[in-house]
């Protein structure tokens, strides 16, 4: 076996992504998935997903859930996890809760953790004292070595103990991580290990699992550098090997603030698959954002710089040294552009599957058209295709096609630009479309042509605006005579008359 651009043997490395159920999953989750994956691949490792749901307050039933047909739609698939199971399990950490206790005993008896029994009310007292003071915020280990009994004669007192790690102040605050070398981090509080509900905090439980699931590198958010020199004392105090860090930036609105949940619809996942972005284009987008595109030289010495790349492509070039550190700016107009580019390249039957759901979903049609019906869907995404950005664009242009054209409407801004002679050009298009004997885009066209720009001499623009109203309903339609092929001629005539009646 060989070493490859990691220079890690193929099959030792373990990597994992370990969200918290909390909600709508977070794309920040997926972009850690992706590099995790991607390096796995690259070294023949194995990729776990590990769900964190200790934290009970913020805890939400469906979460679970919703991560996994995420990560799904995204193709990032783990070997090992909750649902499929593997050697380590259970790997849903509310299920591992005896598993914690022994460690949480061993720190106690080494006299590395101990048990603290002031209440959440002693707590912000002191913290608010500590602030105004103006002293640094810390628990003021007012339990530290203390009984119960003797902390019960105290104010403040809680029946069940909390655990918390004794700090020293020696502690180690400095790390060498894969992507940012070596690391300052602040020094840790006595940080709770163990909750009075029974519960470890993410603290103990990412410790003791990343060592219990043979964890060989910890790829997460930059968000958790201030927690690993408390993770660093646990595998100290523990006798645990350490694994290699690396901590990805965090993905940064263009205003450079982090991308959250609260204030960007774009931190959810779902909003991804809702706006109609093909999972490719966003996975292409998570890589660009820590990682260069593709820079190949030709024969020549020409070199091409190639942004478009699949997942397989990112994998398989896969090396730390190129992972950037510095925050990507999440830029949706590149999104956009790409989205647009693998619409465009995806095969028309896929395409077509691909947009029947967002034409379902706006009621276009109430179930995937089948027969003559799918392949007037497939004459119109012949037509769309190269047109969209976004799926979700697709019913807009689907809908005057499915629509009786005595139930089509006239969207405002189109009737608003109908001018002066609307009607005239209507009943001119109409008795110039009566004779054409074989209903194609071309003969159509030059019907048309010949009626009103020749005929009537009007610029195309003026001619063609009321024509399109008519057969479509909107200002902005996929193109004009091949949409009126499409509807075949009975359909066409009604729909200019039905205009013209009105005006
Ligand atoms: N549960 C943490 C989260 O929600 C995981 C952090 C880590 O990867 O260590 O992001």
């Amino acid at each position: 076996m060989t070493e490859n651009a990691s220079g890690i043997l193929p099959g030792t490395v373990r990597v994992r992504v370990a969200p918290s159920p909390t909600g709508d999953p977070h794309v920040g989750t997926a972009y850690m998935a992706l590099f995790n994956l991607a390096f796995a691949r690259n070294v023949g490792g194995r990729f776990l997903l590990r769900i964190e749901d200790t934290d009970r307050a913020r805890f939400r039933e469906d979460s679970e859930q919703q991560l996994y047909d995420m990560l799904h739609w995204l193709g990032l698939q783990w070997d090992e996890g909750p649902d499929i199971g593997g050697p380590c399990e259970p790997y849903r950490q509310s299920e591992r809760l005896e598993t914690y206790r022994p460690f949480v005993e061993q720190l106690i008896e080494q006299g590395n953790a101990y048990r603290c029994w002031c209440t959440p009310e002693r707590l912000t007292q002191m913290r608010e004292a500590q602030q105004k003071a103006k002293r640094p915020t810390g628990y003021d280990r007012l339990c530290y070595g203390k009984t119960a009994e003797q902390r019960a004669t105290l104010p403040g007192f809680s029946e069940i103990p909390v655990v918390r790690m004794l700090v020293p102040k020696d502690a180690p605050i400095r790390f060498t991580d894969l992507i940012r070398g070596e690391v300052n981090a602040p020094m840790p509080d006595d940080q709770v290990i163990l909750k009075a509900d029974g519960f470890p905090t993410y603290h103990l439980a990412v410790v003791v699992d990343d060592h219990l699931m043979g964890i060989t590198h910890v790829v997460r958010g930059e968000e958790w550098i201030s927690s690993t020199p408390k993770h660093l004392l646990l595998y100290r105090w523990l006798g645990l090997d350490e694994p290699v860090f690396a901590h990805m930036p965090l993905l940064r609105n263009t205003d450079k603030s982090k991308i959250s949940k609260r204030k960007n619809p774009a931190a959810r996942l779902t909003w991804f698959a809702e706006q109609g972005y093909l999972p490719q284009a966003l996975i292409n987008f998570l890589a660009l954002l820590g990682y260069p595109p593709i820079i190949t030289t030709d024969d020549e010495g020409v070199v091409t710089e190639r942004e478009m790349m699949t997942f397989e492509e990112f994998a398989e070039r896969f090396d730390w040294s190129k992972v950037s550190s510095a925050g990507p700016i999440f830029d949706l107009k590149k999104l956009d552009w790409l989205n647009g580019t693998y619409i465009r390249e995806l095969d028309r039957e896929t395409f077509i599957d691909a947009i029947i759901p967002f034409c379902v979903r706006d009621e276009v049609f109430a179930e995937a058209p089948q027969g003559a019906d799918r392949e007037k869907l497939a004459a119109i995404a012949e037509l769309i295709q190269t047109r969209l950005v976004l799926l979700s664009e697709a019913p807009g242009y689907v809908r005057p096609f499915f629509t009786a054209a005595a139930d089509l409407q006239i969207a405002d801004d189109a009737r608003a630009q109908l001018k002066d002679g609307a009607a005239e050009v209507l009943t001119a298009t109409i008795a110039a479309l009566e004779p054409v004997d074989e209903w194609t885009t071309e003969n159509i066209e030059s019907a048309i042509r010949a009626a009103v720009i020749d005929g009537l001499e009007l610029k195309p623009k003026v001619a063609f605006t009321p024509i399109r109203s008519a057969v479509s309903g909107v200002r902005i339609s996929p193109p004009l005579f091949e949409s009126m092929e499409i509807l075949g001629r009975d359909e066409t005539l009604t729909r200019l008359a039905l205009l013209r009646d009105t005006l």
